[in-house]
């Protein structure tokens, strides 16, 4: 497993569009063991393909929580075929969006299809923290972040903010 390179916010790459994977073979399980390596070190919950510059539909998720057993969830092709009414609202962050937090709000539950690590279709009726989850990064699979859904005002002030962190780096390294 090798941690990769995280994308951050602006980048054009976290706007595009992730394509369909044909199959799950030993190639696409190195890059989910990479992932799910980057993400538990960053740490996260959460992380999709193209956050290391990988335009391909694949998840990584694991909501356990810290004192509990790992357990990672691996999403190839994820589609959300139904999302409930009910709303709920959880403070969302991203790993592309390093230091930034807002309450988002979303549909509360929501019933998806995926390809798992083995190449096994499945179906999950996700509810709380995981549904958010899974939703924030299918988002990312169709170029979408969360401060998308923030006023243009708020959005513009991150994406500002997150220039000039991104500058403060580059001339770190320089
Ligand atoms: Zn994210």
């Amino acid at each position: 497993m090798v941690k990769r390179k995280i994308i951050i916010e602006p980048d054009p790459i976290l706007r595009k569009k992730s394509s369909i994977l044909e199959k799950v073979d030993d190639e696409l399980r190195e890059l989910m063991d990479d992932m799910l390596e980057t993400m538990y070190s960053a740490p996260g919950i959460g992380l999709a393909a193209v956050q290391i510059g990988i335009l391909k539909r694949v998840v990584v998720i694991d909501v356990s929580k810290k004192d509990e057993k790992k357990k990672p969830l691996f999403l190839v092709n994820p589609s959300i075929n139904h999302k409930s009414k009910n709303l709920s609202v959880h403070e969302e962050g991203c790993l592309s969006i390093p230091g930034h937090f807002a309450e988002i709000e979303r549909p509360a539950e929501c019933n998806l299809t995926y390809i798992d690590y083995d190449g096994k279709k499945r179906e999950l009726q996700a509810k709380g923290l995981m549904a958010t989850c899974i939703q924030h990064e299918i988002d990312h699979l169709n170029g979408v972040l969360f401060i998308d859904y923030l006023s243009k005002l708020k959005k513009d002030m991150i994406i500002k903010k997150l220039k000039k962190q991104k500058k403060d780096i580059d001339q770190v390294i320089l």
